[in-house]
């Protein structure tokens, strides 16, 4: 089932969310979730999708990447759930153009950590830790961000701000 993404200016996306425990990862209900997140991210196109963005304030957001562009430091990432992650960031900043699903058609400049450690359940609710870097790493903050109701214009470089259209025409600069 494809689920609605909640765009920019709906108060859900600032709210926070709240962590899951190990039986309820496990439950039908968020298992079931799991599947409808995929189907939506995969239609998207997206490459992660936190559940803020389908409406529901729960600490719980899905990664898939299947590109592979050395130019951009990002290699292909298998899907995966991440739940009531837990974020440490390594000293070394990169800035990239970054787009978001909740601001559709639209991109910035935004600086992040190159290198990331993620502790996180997975979704069979057991312990993970992710050791991150290049756009994986990128995509990590980002979900995480949505997690903590921060979106990535918080942290953009607002001159950079442009459609994606405009970005492809002019180069994002
Ligand atoms: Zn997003």
């Amino acid at each position: 089932m494809l689920l609605k993404i909640v765009q920019v200016g709906d108060p859900i996306l600032r709210a926070g969310t709240q962590p899951l425990g190990r039986d309820e990862i496990r439950s039908a209900e968020i298992q079931q979730l799991i599947e409808w997140m995929r189907e939506t991210m995969r239609d998207a196109p997206g490459v992660g999708l936190a559940a803020p963005q389908i409406g529901l304030p729960l600490r719980l957001a899905i990664i898939e990447d299947k590109a592979d562009a050395p130019e951009l430091d990002r290699k292909p990432v298998p899907f995966h759930v991440i739940v009531n992650p837990t974020l440490t960031l390594g000293g070394e900043m990169v800035e990239q153009m970054e787009g978001c699903l909740s601001l559709d058609g639209f991109q910035a400049k935004v600086r992040r950590a190159k290198a990331v450690k993620v502790e996180a359940l997975s979704h069979a609710g057991d312990p993970v830790t992710i050791e991150a870097d290049g756009w994986y790493a990128r995509i990590l903050q980002h979900e995480i961000d949505h997690l903590d109701g921060h979106l990535y214009i918080d942290r953009m470089d607002t001159r950079t701000f442009t459609t994606v259209r405009n970005s492809l025409r002019f180069g994002g600069q």
